[in-house]
């Protein structure tokens, strides 16, 4: 039995040659429903770009968005408003994501009233239990939301993001611009919403210990490729792509006033121009002359592990 009821992104970059950035080239993900998948890499990686396309932001450049099995593109009529409500996105900045102007029952209710999700008089019962439900005061759903902490306005926006009863939710940098131990707050609301709504999340971020608390798996992405995928734990435990290594050594030490940080040699090369080959080998320690010429391809190398690089054909 295959369910492909949430199978929402499957990417396929072939034929992307006039485009100006080949921000996410080869990315093929399929994402069952109540999953919860990491996607990690530096800025400009293209991690941005796949949640932007995941959620109908931008259209694909390349490959399609499939959605409960279907190409998105094709989804029509009530098919079509089932996706756009269904896949709601959270970005990293909740105040420039909210209207300064609008009171917070407006910014959480003013959508699923206009889609007819709830009626007119319903909406301040509804935006109430929402709030109550992100762990907001209801009773302020009158006040705008300057008059609200970083972290409250984070909530408000996944209220308004819940408000459209999805069942994707595309995390950009979500606890980002948050202090680190409102974070742990915000990403424990984040698992709580998961258990309590079913929800399946696409949970981007450019920290690889962020991410793992919370995901499944994890898709590393370098340049817009995905390098590696495998579940959370085998990426922690036995990574097998070397940009992947590389990200775990520049993981802070937990233990408090050692942090320590093993940069990654060498800048990151302009997504416009990546290097031919591996686009990881001028910074990967492991580069072979053929890195230099030839695409290592996405291949599993242990169950439930896929990763690019050409090592693993060496022995
Ligand atoms: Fe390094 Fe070559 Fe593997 Fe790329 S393919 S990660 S350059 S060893
Ligand atoms: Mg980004």
């Amino acid at each position: 039995h295959v369910d492909l009821a949430g199978r929402i992104a499957n990417l396929l970059g072939a034929g992307l040659k006039t485009q100006v950035v080949h921000a996410v080239a080869g990315v093929d993900l399929d994402v069952m429903p109540g999953e919860v998948i990491g996607i990690v890499g530096e800025s400009g990686c293209g991690k941005s770009t796949l949640g932007r396309i995941v959620s109908g932001i931008l259209p694909p450049t390349a490959g399609e968005v499939h959605y409960r099995g279907k190409p998105v593109r094709e989804l029509t009529g009530p098919q079509r408003r089932a996706y756009e409500l269904g896949v709601q996105m959270i970005f990293q900045d909740p105040y420039a994501s909210l209207n300064p102007r609008m009171r917070v029952r407006e910014i959480i209710g003013e959508a699923p009233v206009a889609h007819g999700l709830v009626r007119a008089r319903d909406k301040a019962e509804y935006v109430a239990g929402l709030m109550r439900q992100v762990g907001l005061d209801a009773s302020f759903s009158q006040r705008y939301p300057h008059q609200f902490s970083g972290g409250q306005r984070q909530r408000i926006g996944i209220a308004r993001a819940l408000a459209l009863k999805p069942s994707v939710i595309v995390c950009d940098e979500a606890v980002a611009a948050l202090d680190v131990s409102i974070q742990a707050q915000v990403l424990n609301l984040f698992e709580a919403l998961r258990a309590e709504l079913d929800l399946t999340y696409l949970f981007i971020s450019h920290n690889l210990s962020v991410v793992s608390h919370i995901s499944d798996r994890v898709a590393i992405m370098y340049l817009g490729r995905v390098v590696e995928l495998a579940p959370t734990d085998t990426v922690f435990r036995h990574a097998n792509h070397p940009y992947t290594q590389a990200l775990l050594k520049e993981l802070p030490t937990l233990k408090p006033g050692r942090r320590t940080y093993l940069p990654i040699k060498g800048e990151l090369p302009s997504p416009l121009d990546p290097p031919t080959g591996c686009a990881f080998h001028p910074r990967c320690p492991h580069a072979m002359p053929r890195c230099k010429t030839e695409r290592p391809l996405l291949k599993e190398v242990a169950p439930e592990q896929l990763s690019a690089c050409h090592l693993n054909d060496a022995a």
